[in-house]
């Protein structure tokens, strides 16, 4: 008779919940899973495939401008929200079963409902209490609201995959990769688009080209961007009225706040069983993703460290390997690649110019900027950006940046190269692909600083 109800315990049927529990499962481990709103978590439901697929809604109002200058002659496009929605709310549909029957199939019990950790051993549901040998914190994260008076008044990415209506104006505060892609998607949709943040560049914490370039390329599409100011509250008076912290007042008929995410925690249950929290609410782990009370791991956006759909993956598969497996599983942080799907596109891997200085490496940069191809017909005033950072004395390519059309494509081959540890000497020696974007990378011959 086994001591406990279950091997493992999973709380949140996320991306890194639903992969740890399938692959303990697939080890022969007794799994369940418990899940309150949506199976696929945050990604699935209101995170990167709905934005992306919002994202390519969005680039259809240029790309019907720039079909004319192809030759093409088309009727006035016409965009309807609800399509839209419905279209997407059916494919999340299909991707919740997907998530189910995946589960299913692995043998993992799902409980539907919210579950909290009673002690090191237990988790309870509904008033009922299950014993399990390991629990596992996969809840993730939620979106945290500025305490400005009105807050209540604006949505946040949540809501935003559901609005009734779209805005005809609309204010987004924040300059992070939900607020730039979010500002793109109103933006593209055409609705008039305001991005409001309190510091002097978008992206802080890339590489300070990609914020600055990315900056101006919003702008060139019609996005008005108030840097170096917060809204300060939010009234209603027929329309919205937000008030910046400079005392000016943008009128809108929708507030964005895309102000940060912070660790899904509130009512788990995690301090009760003595598991240590940091001041945000993020669980501590170590390098085991192990907590302090040796029973319960946390892994994804719950720990509040790499904050990605594959990094929340990947820690699930080497949770899943070190308790019920050979335990010989591992991941790297080094190097993990990223897009950002704002208009145009962002994808980085790497060290940015700003951090490999930090490190003391003598960093040589590689620089380049220019119309992509398409736009030399299209007269479109949008431009491309390639970087590279290079470490002086290895030749070692430390970071490869890009602002342009999918960015994120072009990056995911340069972050195999990073991981191989290439050099600026065997990028040099690549034949390009002519005519691209990408060749841009291994055709960059002049360093713009020595
Ligand atoms: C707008 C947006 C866009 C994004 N775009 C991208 C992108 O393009 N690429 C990328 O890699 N990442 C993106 N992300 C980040 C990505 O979604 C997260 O990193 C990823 O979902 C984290 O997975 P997770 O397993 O940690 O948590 P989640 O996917 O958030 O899953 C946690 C689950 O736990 C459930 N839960 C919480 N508490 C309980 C409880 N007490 N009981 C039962 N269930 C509970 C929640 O309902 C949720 O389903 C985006 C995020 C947002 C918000």
């Amino acid at each position: 008779m086994p001591k406990y109800d279950y091997d493992l315990f999973t709380i949140g049927a996320g991306s890194g919940g639903v992969r740890a529990s399938r692959f303990a499962a697939g080890f022969g481990a007794r799994v369940a899973i418990a899940e309150e709103r949506y199976l696929g978590g945050t990604c699935v439901n209101v995170g990167c495939i709905p934005k992306k697929l919002f994202s390519y809604a969005a680039h259809f109002h240029e790309d019907f401008e720039d079909a004319a200058a192809y030759g093409w002659r088309t009727g006035e496009p016409a965009f309807d929200w609800k399509t839209l929605l419905g279209h997407k709310d059916r494919e999340i549909a299909r991707l919740n079963g997907v998530y189910e029957r995946l589960l299913k199939s692995s043998g993992v019990e799902i409980f539907r409902g919210r579950a909290s950790v009673v002690d090191p051993h237990t988790v309870e549901m509904d008033g009922r209490r299950m014993t399990t040998q390991h629990i596992l914190v996969a809840t993730g994260g939620w979106p945290v609201k500025p305490v400005i008076p009105g807050a209540d008044l604006a949505f946040t990415s949540n809501e935003a995959f559901h609005l009734d209506s779209l805005p005809r104006r609309v204010v987004v505060m924040g300059g992070g990769y939900i607020a730039v892609e979010f500002a793109s998607i109103f933006n593209g949709l055409g609705v008039e688009t305001t991005l409001v943040y309190r510091r002097e560049r978008l992206l802080r914490t890339f590489d300070a080209d990609l914020g600055r370039f990315l900056g101006e390329q919003m702008a060139a599409k019609g996005i008005r961007i108030r840097y170096g100011c917060n809204i300060a509250a939010i009234a209603r008076n027929g329309l919205l009225h937000s008030t910046l912290t400079d005392g000016s007042v943008i009128e809108s008929d929708g507030v964005m706040l895309a102000t940060g995410r912070a660790p899904n925690v509130a009512g788990l249950g995690l301090e009760r069983a003595g598991v240590e929290l940091a001041a945000n609410g993020a669980v501590v782990v170590d390098g085991r993703y192990q907590t302090s009370v040796p029973s319960i791991h946390a892994i994804g956006d719950v720990t509040d460290r790499v904050l990605l759909t594959p990094v929340a993956l990947a820690e699930g598969m080497v949770v899943a390997d070190r308790l019920f497996n050979a335990g010989r599983r591992g991941m790297s942080y080094e190097n993990v690649a990223t897009a950002i799907f704002s208009h145009p596109n962002v994808g980085t891997v790497g060290l940015s110019e700003e951090d490999a200085r930090e490190r003391g490496l003598d960093a040589v940069i590689y620089r380049s900027t220019f119309t992509p191809l398409k736009h030399t017909l299209t007269g479109r005033a949008e431009k491309s950006l390639m970087k590279l950072v290079v470490d002086r004395k290895s030749d070692q390519v430390l970071g490869v940046h890009m602002v342009g059309p999918e960015a994120g494509e072009i990056i995911q081959g340069f972050a195999v190269a990073l991981n191989c540890n290439a050099t600026k000497a065997q990028l040099d020696a690549t034949i390009g692909i002519h005519p691209t974007l990408a060749e841009e990378f291994v055709t960059m011959r002049e360093p713009v600083q020595s």
